[in-house]
């Protein structure tokens, strides 16, 4: 079982007197970076000289300065910018700055679980990774409440990186929702696996091969779109609720025999050889090279494919019976 911690477990005495660098300002970075203030400890955001977010952290009051300059002054330093350039940016502007004790701080395990950064053995490595996007981060501890968090250490210089990790994490709100514990490894590879089988990869094929599936036979495309895409949510807040057995009591009878039946036969034995060998792939650190070489060649394979994505027939029905409903506030990604 993991082992989860609460503010009760949380000494958030270690963060005195400590200068935290969140470097980047985006979905995490803004969240930490309040939440962290609110808590009384010490911001300072680091971000790169032409950044777009640099005008909305100085309107949130905080000081900002480059990379190198946040990571001269800081206690530890937050990695809160795009994962692919955490390497190259540790490198050339956080390794030549850094106080010989500074503590490095992860929401995700890529860079360091993969070795694309190798920090000197004086610092203390660890990870504070909310399982929620940042704006959620935010609300919920303005509203007195807590994401919640997982906690790992890679590398325990000062001998209390997790007791640090814990204090971290419970200052932005965690302690009150549950710190769990993990590896760099764990989070790295169940995050990746999610991702790509459950989250996104295997929720969007799902509804695009039944959404799919309808049209070619005949079916209206607005039909298909309401049964296979726009339903899910109603499901999943079932589940998230309740689990399965809370979606699978709120549902028909006879959903729940066509669940029954129906289920594995889509999601069969083939399935799961795809979902062992996606698992496989991130193990070996196949799947790691692959993205991180897509990056180094200016992400030929992505821009084809997320092109072709946004004009698939799904999205376009999609979008026309949203303009039908203007009370849901409808998003539109930016076009590619
Ligand atoms: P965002 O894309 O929202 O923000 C990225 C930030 O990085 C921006 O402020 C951007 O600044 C900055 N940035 C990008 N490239 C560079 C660069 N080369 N040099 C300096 N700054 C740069 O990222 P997220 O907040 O989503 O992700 C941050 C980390 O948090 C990642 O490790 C991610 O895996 C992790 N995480 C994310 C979660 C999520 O739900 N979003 C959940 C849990 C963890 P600029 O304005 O200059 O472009
Ligand atoms: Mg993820």
């Amino acid at each position: 079982m993991a082992k989860i911690y609460y503010d009760r477990d949380a000494d958030l005495n270690l963060l005195n007197g400590k200068t935290i660098a969140v470097l980047g300002y985006g979905s995490q970075g803004h969240a930490h970076a309040q939440n962290l203030r609110d808590s009384g400890v010490k911001v300072i955001v680091g971000l790169r000289e032409n950044s777009k977010t640099r005008a909305t952290a100085e309107k949130d009051g905080f000081t900002v300065c480059t990379i190198a300059e946040a990571a001269k002054q800081a206690d530890v330093v937050m990695f809160l910018i795009h994962d692919h350039m955490q390497a190259s940016v540790y490198e050339n502007e956080v390794k030549p700055n850094l106080k010989s004790d500074a503590k490095l701080a992860f929401a995700h395990g890529f860079s360091i679980h993969f070795g694309q950064i190798i920090p000197e053995a004086n610092h203390d490595v660890f990870m504070v990774a909310p399982k929620g996007p940042g704006h959620i981060v935010r609300r919920m501890f303005a509203d007195g409440k807590g994401t919640p968090c997982l906690i790992a250490v890679q590398q325990d210089a000062s001998g209390k990186a997790k007791e640090f990790a814990i204090a971290y994490a419970a200052a932005i709100g965690a302690g009150r929702a549950g710190i769990l514990e993990t590896t760099f490894r764990e989070e790295t590879e169940t995050d990746l696996f999610g991702e790509q089988a459950v989250l996104c990869g295997g929720i969007s094929a799902l509804m695009q091969a039944g959404f799919q599936t309808l049209v070619d036979a005949g079916y209206q495309p607005e039909m298909a779109y309401f049964e296979c895409i726009n339903e899910m949510k109603l499901i999943v807040d079932m589940i998230f609720e309740g689990g399965l057995s809370w979606m699978r009591y709120s549902v028909s009878d006879t959903a729940k025999y066509g669940d029954m039946t129906g289920g594995p036969a889509v999601i069969g034995e083939e399935a799961k050889k795809g979902m062992q060998q996606l698992l496989k792939n991130i193990q070996d650190g196949s799947f790691a090279r692959d993205w991180i070489l897509e990056n180094q060649t200016g992400r030929p394979r992505m821009k084809k494919w997320a092109k072709a994505a946004q004009e698939a027939p799904c999205d376009v029905v999609g979008r026309e019976l949203r303009k039908m409903m203007p009370w849901m506030e409808a998003k539109e990604a930016p076009k590619f």
